[in-house]
């Protein structure tokens, strides 16, 4: 090997001194045109936006780079604590717009693009969504990592780079059809590859024990299949402030004597085969929300990023400190994006035990003064429990000490309640049964120093309900951090003409201390302002109706109420009650009830895990009525309903702006945050919604007068479950009454008699956990005050404006300093 001619330590003054990259329009013009017709390949004769935009992004790249490298460099120098966000999933949309926003060339690209006869907006679409997510809890991850690189903050996403994201749908016959997402089919040119930081991740085979020269007992899992775990590094841009930090996913690949022994044994296939297995594991995104599943391969990626990244930074900290583990709780922090990572818990302990030989009570020591866990959901369904029988077979040394983790803590419970059998089957990790299941909450919480919530509503709710028994052994451990999204992507970069309007007025300080947006309270009251806050909104509408006639063949006025709800399609969240208020105002057309009308676009989107038969039925329903109501001509544009398909993060950038109403339904205690609520309160839009999540906190932030609130509390909603009763509820109600009668006669499904059946019954069960008949009356008499409010344009552009002058907490800027100051305590870095 001509090592010898790599040089590695000592700067080299002949490789650093390269051309300053400079910032000028001329510089990236010349960079562009050198991407462009070089590495490229392209001419003049060429038309595809693609390449285009490869080659800016490439010229940006270079400039991220640089950047990259000036932080790594001072985080190094600084010697400073970091901590990892550890993520199945982030949902990180497009890049490009992003990163020339947050270093401060948007402009200048724009003149430069402009110069060059190419048409920016363009290029920008072209680019795919990186949509390794389901939805809130993926671009969460992605708000964070941002969030992070604009304060200064060292922290490393880790997550996995699955070939296939987030299926496209697409509405064939009203009813979704999944299309795999082959996101890297072009390339991507915002990673870079590090074979030299590869990891080697254990599977199968089985435990041995010895005793080691100084007589303590040894375990090693040997026999083992591995798989190698290939980083792929993005960088992530902070805002205007010279930091870029790393997002680090790993890839699967298969280890090179894997192969050679089954080829030796003389069956290519076989090998060929092996090698498939291996590099499945990061093949594809589960895409289910709020659902596990319990699928092998799950667990496997979730041990695949456990392992690689915990390997990741023990290696760098050996690097550095050798073997000498002392100082290491100090200097790094976990951060577990749901149970999804739980597993790092246990692989903490066997790195630490198994090949760095720490005693247990020292690694332990370790580990629960370097793990956090945030909880997501309360939803039962949603809780990960995984197979004892499959764990053994697929982690076994992982397995055995999640027992012996098990033991220590049963023994640590029978201490403080003496005697209770019942708080000990309750609190095991273990849960007892036909077959034995490992509870992952419990493992991440017995094993973290710090458990929270995601709203004040879902924090409390954690602590009286799901995870009582450990807050009161642990009161100290819980705490609540409620949700942002950041405001660069959901205000700055989405919304621009918005956000010069707010710049104009206020100044731009409010795009990294987004409080500042309360300076724009008093022009509430500016009648001069208002008229320019209603002209971007109708302009923002505007190019909404655009984006979508591109799609299908539906008018949309303008003038007309935007009413938007896009999330996950789920049961909980109730896009039926959304269906069912659209039916009623229908059955109120049809039978001449329209004095004094506000004309309504009711638009709704999301995805359905594929294999969840009662969302997908949603679906079917939602294109239906949409079909029966928008061809009518007694209907006209009064009412309009429409589905949008494939909603996705660079949908959500072309549907907030343009939203009035913003409906945020979903039954009280069931929706753990809620985010996009949140981006749809920054860009203007007024909430309509129950008290659940951090609904709660929007109310608490714009005040009763400027949210239409409705339904049940989540004690209301307990306190009903056991005497529950639609049928009666729709009895005593005449216009529910008429809008399950249109369901029942078959009125939108004329020609596909009994398909929505399975909604009627779900709907009307007295065990519906969902009760959305309970709400159906409250929630037509908010929307009643809805159309009232629309009416009164300038009360309703008050109310706008409102909104987003009172969405200043709902940055991730927020969240993130509240997690660094309570959980993490890291020191920022400055980078010149
Ligand atoms: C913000 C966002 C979500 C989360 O939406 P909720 O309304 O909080 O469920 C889901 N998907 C995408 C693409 C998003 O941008």
């Amino acid at each position: 090997m001509p090592q010898k001619h790599f040089k590695t330590s000592n700067p080299n003054p002949a490789i650093t001194a390269l051309p300053d990259l400079g910032m000028e329009e001329k510089h990236l013009i010349a960079d562009f045109k050198h991407y462009y017709s070089h590495r490229l390949g392209r001419d003049e004769h060429c038309n595809s936006p693609h390449y285009a935009y490869e080659a800016l992004a490439l010229a940006i790249s270079d400039r991220l780079i640089e950047r990259w490298k000036k932080t790594f460099n001072a985080y190094k120098q600084t010697d400073c604590k970091k901590a990892y966000y550890l993520s199945m999933e982030f949902l990180m949309g497009r890049a490009l717009s992003n990163a020339m926003l947050n270093l401060g060339i948007d402009t200048i690209v724009e003149r430069a693009m402009y110069d060059l006869g190419l048409d920016l907006e363009e290029l920008i679409d072209s680019e795919p969504d990186a949509g390794l997510g389901n939805g809130g809890l993926g671009r969460l991850a992605a708000c964070f990592i941002d969030s992070c690189a604009t304060l200064h903050l060292p922290v490393t996403g880790y997550g996995l780079r699955y070939e296939y994201g987030m299926f496209s749908q697409l509405i064939i016959n009203g009813e979704q059809v999944e299309k795999a997402d082959h996101w890297l089919h072009n390339g991507n040119v915002w990673e870079i590859e590090r074979p030299e930081y590869t990891q080697r991740i254990q599977f199968g085979g089985y435990c041995d024990s010895h005793i080691d020269e100084n007589g303590n007992k040894r375990i090693s899992w040997v026999n083992t299949h591995d798989v190698l775990a290939v980083p792929f590094d993005t960088p992530i841009p902070g805002y205007h402030n010279g930091t870029v930090n790393t997002l680090r996913l790993w890839k699967a690949s298969a280890t090179e004597e894997f192969d050679l022994e089954e080829f030796n044994a003389g069956d290519y296939a076989e090998a060929v085969a092996a090698k498939n297995i291996a590099e499945n594991i990061t093949m594809v995104l589960y895409p289910n929300d709020a659902n596990e599943n319990g699928k092998e391969l799950r667990l496997r990626q979730q041990y695949f990023l456990a392992s690689a990244s915990l390997q990741d930074v023990l290696a760098s900290w050996i690097g550095r400190h050798g073997r000498n583990f002392s100082e290491f709780a100090a200097k790094n922090c976990f951060q577990l994006n749901d149970t999804h990572p739980s597993i790092a818990v246990a692989e903490l302990m066997r790195l630490l035990v198994d090949i760095h030989g720490l005693s247990w009570h020292q690694a332990w020591a370790i580990t629960i003064r370097v793990m956090a866990y945030t909880n997501h959901t309360l939803l039962p369904e949603a809780l990960e429990r995984w197979p004892v029988p499959l764990f053994k077979q697929l982690l076994p040394r992982l397995m055995e000490i999640i027992f012996e983790i098990n033991a220590h803590f049963m023994a640590e419970v029978s201490a403080h309640w003496p005697g209770d059998k019942e708080r000990l089957t309750r609190m095991s990790i273990i849960e007892e049964g036909h077959e034995q299941q490992v509870r992952m909450a419990y493992l991440a919480i017995v094993g973290s120093f710090s458990v929270n919530g995601v709203a004040a509503l879902h924090s409390k709710l954690l602590q009286q309900g799901l995870f009582r028994d450990f807050y009161e052994l642990w009161p100290h451990k819980f705490n609540n951090k409620t949700n942002g999204v950041t405001p660069r992507r959901w205000l700055a970069d989405c919304n621009p003409e918005l956000a010069e309007l707010i710049t104009d007025t206020i100044g731009d300080g409010w795009l990294t201390d987004l409080s500042l947006l309360k300076k724009l309270e008093p022009y509430a009251e500016d009648r001069q302002f208002r008229k320019r806050w209603y002209e971007v909104q109708q302009s923002a509408k505007q190019r909404m109706i655009d984006f979508k006639k591109m799609e299908m063949d539906v008018e949309l006025d303008v003038d007309a109420l935007f009413d938007v709800q896009v999330k996950r399609i789920h049961e909980y969240k109730r896009q039926l009650l959304n269906v069912l208020h659209v039916i009623h105002l229908y059955d109120r057309i049809k039978r001449g009830d329209i004095d004094n009308w506000t004309k309504r676009c009711v638009l709704i989107g999301g995805k359905a895990a594929p294999g969840y038969y009662m969302a997908k039925k949603i679906i079917k329903l939602i294109n239906n009525v949409s079909q029966v109501i928008n061809d009518d001509p007694d209907v006209g544009n009064k009412l309009k309903l429409v589905f949008l398909p494939n909603y996705r993060v660079s949908a959500m950038e072309k549907i907030c702006p343009g939203a009035d109403l913003s409906e945020q339904i979903s039954t009280a205690g069931k929706e753990a945050s809620g985010t996009g609520n949140m981006k749809l309160m920054m860009n203007g839009a007024i909430t309509i919604g129950t008290l659940d999540g951090a609904n709660i906190e929007i109310r608490e932030e714009v005040g009763d007068e400027n949210f239409f609130l409705f339904g049940l509390t989540e004690e209301q909603v307990e306190k009903m479950t056991h005497h529950y009763d639609p049928v009666t509820i729709i009895n005593q109600d005449e216009d529910l009454q008429r809008v399950i009668g249109l369901l029942e006669c078959g009125h939108f499904n004329q020609f596909e008699p009994g398909i929505f059946d399975d909604i009627l019954v779900s709907i009307k069960s007295p065990h519906d956990p969902w009760m959305t008949i309970a709400d159906f009356r409250s929630y037509i008499d908010a929307q009643t005050r809805v159309e009232a409010a629309y009416k009164d344009q300038e009360h309703w552009t008050r109310m706008s404006i409102l909104n987003c002058a009172n969405s200043g907490k709902f940055s991730t800027d927020r969240t993130i300093t509240e997690y660094n100051n309570e959980i993490w305590k890291l020191t920022p870095v400055k980078v010149d």
